[in-house]
């Protein structure tokens, strides 16, 4: 089964890169940790945190729920520690999740779109998906590349 997780907002940084690779990412913006490790709990993801009291709570010690603790506060190296950490599959998925709410996308075709993205951008690119609950539109421009080339960097090493 595929690793999801759920995300501490002390390392929200992490939702949006993990929701690239496609794993299914919630990001806890709560003050109660007992709530986060409930919906954890409940949905079997793995709680990444900078909390070093989440890590000695008996649910984790036990090993019944799992948890990385996350050893620095820049993404990038974050983003390095967890994928080798869990050993996650670095393979790029652009277009599963939606990177602000963690939907699942959904295709759409050029025509669907064309009043909803800018002229050059309709022009340009052939493929399209939206998130069915903000309604947000994603291709692959140059922003996504960005994205996807950054994402390398933090396999590679
Ligand atoms: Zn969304």
């Amino acid at each position: 089964m595929e690793t999801k997780f759920i995300v501490d907002t002390n390392v929200g940084k992490l939702a949006k890169w993990l929701r690239i690779m496609g794993y299914d990412t919630l990001f806890f913006n709560g003050s109660n940790d007992a709530n986060m490790i409930a919906i954890a709990l409940a949905d079997g993801r793995v709680i990444l945190t900078r909390d070093t009291q989440i890590m000695k709570r008996r649910l984790i010690t036990s090993g019944q729920l799992k948890a990385v603790l996350v050893m620095t506060d820049e993404p990038q190296q974050q983003m390095r520690q967890v994928i080798e950490r869990l050993n996650l599959d670095c393979q790029f998925r652009p277009f599963a999740l939606c990177l602000e709410c963690n939907q699942p996308l959904v295709e759409r075709s050029k025509e669907q779109v064309k009043d909803r993205v800018p002229p050059y951008v309709f022009q340009t690119q052939s493929h399209y998906m939206e998130c069915p609950a903000r309604h947000r539109i994603y291709w692959r421009g140059t922003h996504w590349q960005a994205m996807t080339s950054k994402l390398k960097t933090f396999a590679n090493n």
